[in-house]
């Protein structure tokens, strides 16, 4: 066959009968496709035992031939379940060994009696015979004399690949070797200088290393070099992403003494941290310069990064140009909206009645505002009157338009993807606004490195001074029912004191209405979460204002609330006229009530560890400690109850972003959908993997910089182009 490649299509390689199937159950099309579908594991066949030396847990291989096989129902104890076991007897010429798979019963088709075959697997005992229980087995020939075969090379290492219902590691495996027999050799994407100074195989050597290894060593070498390419391509398109952004050009805003800023600075009831002002003067700086800024502000939950992103708008509006505030959620952006214009006081009142004579204003744009605010709204973002714009996705929308956009900032950036803040700043004809985006779930460096390469990234570490910490408490409520009574006479007591409290929960409830995506997801299953459904903020409401907390002042707040039902009710909250506000997870981001002084989650094995540290920054935002009560029925052995342990014990936001992703699966890292489809990221870790990526990194910068088109190196031009083409470049948007 001539001129295979890894874009040949699988079928003519293989054959429709065995390409059928790999297309239908794995999406594997092309010859490309099937070499990058990696074992996910070398086994260790041994040498060929003798029938004779079989003893009861040996892991043993041996050639043998079918004498007889059938297919026996059985039934699964545990369950109940209907199930099918395959049975076999082969013999070595002389003795016979039974054989069992199990829940495949198409083995009766491939391994009819004659067929002589490998099989490799640990001995047991059963029904005081020997057998091999689901061995892996490769097929050698059939009818022949058994003899022929005893002189038969065994690879002595066999890899064994993910396989499905449909098509077993052994198909994929004989397919594989049949294709690298023709396949032609496969031209290296990696540059040669890159290559050798890293001392990998080539791409060709490696590619047929990892299938057919001589031993481990080889596997693992084969898995370094495609491992480095999988890091090598990404940050290529990331290197060529930066520079591009470098080309672009923006309206300077350069800091002007005496105006906004400096006003705003002067009223500040409270002292900037330190990292405030630093972070301050680097924003401050990129502002100034004709490039855009493409900056990641990450701080921890109260850290003050929104007074941050407010002098960085201030210092645009100064500096004649409008900025745009993004936010997730309907609530945050009502509470932006109000903070705002609150913090800056007179300066937020231009053309009113005692505004400032160089004030400017701060407009609101959600999808529920009624049409006639919405559309006064939008002509003051289009005339310029308003220096800012805060709103939720609804900014996006082609109708809002800026007289002068210069500044982007998008709060809680982890709700938001690339593509939405390129919809926003495309909204600025010729010239790139500055972007700046904030973020409260601390991101590893490496993790940042690939998913925000194209970022720059500041951080603030330290909490302003006169914080109290928030203690968090996880509550047994299973073994121990007093604690938890004992919790609610916590929330009274500070109730009593003045102060406010929380209470979260996994789910909506209210009978009648569909259960909502959120609800969904708190019913995932995971072992060790309660079995009953999750608590409902209707239900446990009703209980608490009747129960538990009867002379409180209780309501609630969820997304299924009318957008200004929700806003009047934060308006309450924030007011005092509210003392417990039973929630969803919209409380989640931003949500900043001073007076709030203790949190209840209720299952809160329900939610996972970045969320619970975002909701226990709910309280404690002022001088008062913060407590957080964590009350769940999972088993202590759990490793839900393990993640709350976790949660409970450090405060450190980068070491629960750590607990965090290692307890997650890789796609999630990197926002990949759980679609099924192939990830290009197969081999890499982005949590493990930190020297690749800062290697594939330097690499990748010093490639792009000689050679930003990739004119010189095709083969990696071609690599980058299918990445971005093929619908797995959306990880690169999303975030
Ligand atoms: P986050 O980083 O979580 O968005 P915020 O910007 O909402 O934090 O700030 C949390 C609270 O701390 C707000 O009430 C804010 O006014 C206050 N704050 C911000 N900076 C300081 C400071 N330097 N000193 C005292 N309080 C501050
Ligand atoms: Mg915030």
């Amino acid at each position: 066959m001539a001129g295979v490649s890894l874009d040949t299509k699988l079928t003519g390689v293989v054959g429709g009968r065995s390409s059928d199937p790999l297309r239908k159950s794995l999406d594997i099309q092309t010859v490309g496709d099937l070499l990058t579908h990696y074992p996910r594991a070398l086994q260790d066949i041994g040498e060929l035992s003798d029938f004779l030396q079989l003893e009861d847990g040996d892991h043993v291989t041996v050639i043998a031939k079918v004498l007889t096989v059938v297919n026996k129902p059985y039934k699964v104890k545990a369950t109940g379940r209907q199930a099918q076991r395959t049975e076999l007897s082969v013999t070595d010429g002389q003795r016979e060994l039974s054989l069992a798979f199990f829940q495949q019963p198409w083995r009766v088709k491939h391994l009819r009696p004659g067929t002589i075959a490998m099989f490799s697997g640990n001995v047991s005992v059963f029904k005081g015979r020997r057998q091999l229980a689901h061995p892996i087995c490769e097929t050698l020939g059939f009818g022949a004399d058994l003899d022929e075969f005893a002189e038969h090379e065994v690879p002595r290492w066999v890899p064994i690949y993910p396989a499905t219902a449909a098509v077993s590691s052994e198909k994929i495996r004989g397919c594989i070797t049949q294709t690298l027999l023709v396949l032609e050799d496969v031209p290296d994407p990696l540059p040669d200088d890159v290559r050798r100074s890293h001392r990998l195989l080539t791409y060709d050597e490696a590619l047929r290393a990892i299938h057919q290894p001589a031993d481990p060593r080889e596997f693992e070498r084969a898995k370094d070099r495609l491992r480095f390419d999988e890091a090598f391509v990404l940050q290529t398109v990331l290197a060529q992403r930066r520079q591009q952004t470098l080309a672009l050009s923006a309206a300077p805003r350069p800091r002007r003494e005496g105006g906004l800023v400096t006003r705003f600075d002067a009223q500040l009831p409270f002292v900037l941290t330190a990292g405030q002002r630093d972070v301050g003067s680097q924003l401050s700086a990129d502002l100034a310069r004709a490039h855009p800024m493409h900056r990641l502000l990450q701080g921890e939950v109260g850290s003050g990064k929104t007074v941050v992103a407010l002098r960085a708008m201030l210092q645009v509006i100064d500096a004649g140009g409008q900025a745009a505030l993004l936010a997730p959620t309907e609530v945050l952006a009502a509470q932006h909206h109000r903070s705002i214009t609150t913090m800056l006081g007179p300066m937020a009142e231009a053309g009113m009645l005692g505004g400032d004579a160089e004030a400017t204003r701060v407009e609101l744009i959600t999808g529920s505002m009624s049409t006639s605010r919405r559309k006064e709204s939008l002509l003051n973002a289009l005339s310029g009157v308003a220096g800012i714009t805060v709103g939720t996705h609804a900014l996006l929308e082609e109708t809002v338009q800026f007289a002068e956009l210069g500044l982007v900032v998008v709060d809680e950036q982890h709700r938001f993807g690339v593509e939405q803040r390129a919809a926003l700043t495309g909204k600025v004809k010729d010239m790139s606004p500055h972007v700046l985006v904030m973020t409260a779930t601390p991101i590893p460096r490496t993790v940042a490195m690939t998913v925000f390469g194209d970022l720059d990234v500041s951080t603030l570490r330290e909490l302003p001074a006169g914080r109290a910490p928030i203690q968090t408490s996880v509550v047994p409520a299973a073994e121990r029912p007093a604690w938890l009574d004992r919790a609610w006479q916590r929330v009274r007591e500070e109730v009593g004191k003045g102060q406010q409290a929380y209470v979260v929960c996994p789910r909506i409830g209210d009978q009648g209405l569909e259960p909502t995506a959120a609800d969904e997801a708190a019913y995932d299953e995971e072992p060790g979460a309660s079995r009953r459904p999750p608590l409902a903020v209707v239900d446990v409401a009703a209980e608490v204002s009747s129960r538990h907390l009867a002379e409180v002042r209780v309501d609630v707040l969820h997304g299924r609330l009318p957008a200004d039902g929700k806003d009047q009710v934060m308006r309450r909250f924030t007011a005092g006229d509210i003392d417990v506000l039973v929630a969803t997870t919209v409380i989640e981001v931003g949500v900043d009530v001073p007076n709030a002084s203790v949190m209840v989650v209720l299952d809160a094995d329900r939610f996972g560890v970045s969320q619970l540290h975002q909701l226990r920054g709910r309280v404690g935002r002022g001088s008062v400690a913060g407590l957080c009560l964590l009350v769940t029925e999972a088993d202590p052995e759990s490793p839900s109850r393990q993640r709350l342990d976790g949660v409970a014990a450090t405060s450190d936001g980068f070491e629960l972003a750590r607990l965090d992703l290692e307890s997650r699966r890789e796609g999630d890292v990197l926002g990949v959908s759980q679609s099924g489809r192939r990830s290009s990221l197969k081999l890499l870790s982005v949590l493990r993997d930190e020297e690749v990526i800062a290697a594939a990194r330097t690499a990748a910068d010093e490639v792009v910089s000689r050679d930003p088109e990739l004119d010189q190196h095709p083969a990696l031009a071609a690599v980058v182009a299918s990445l971005l083409a093929s619908e797995q470049a959306s990880y690169l948007e999303k975030s």
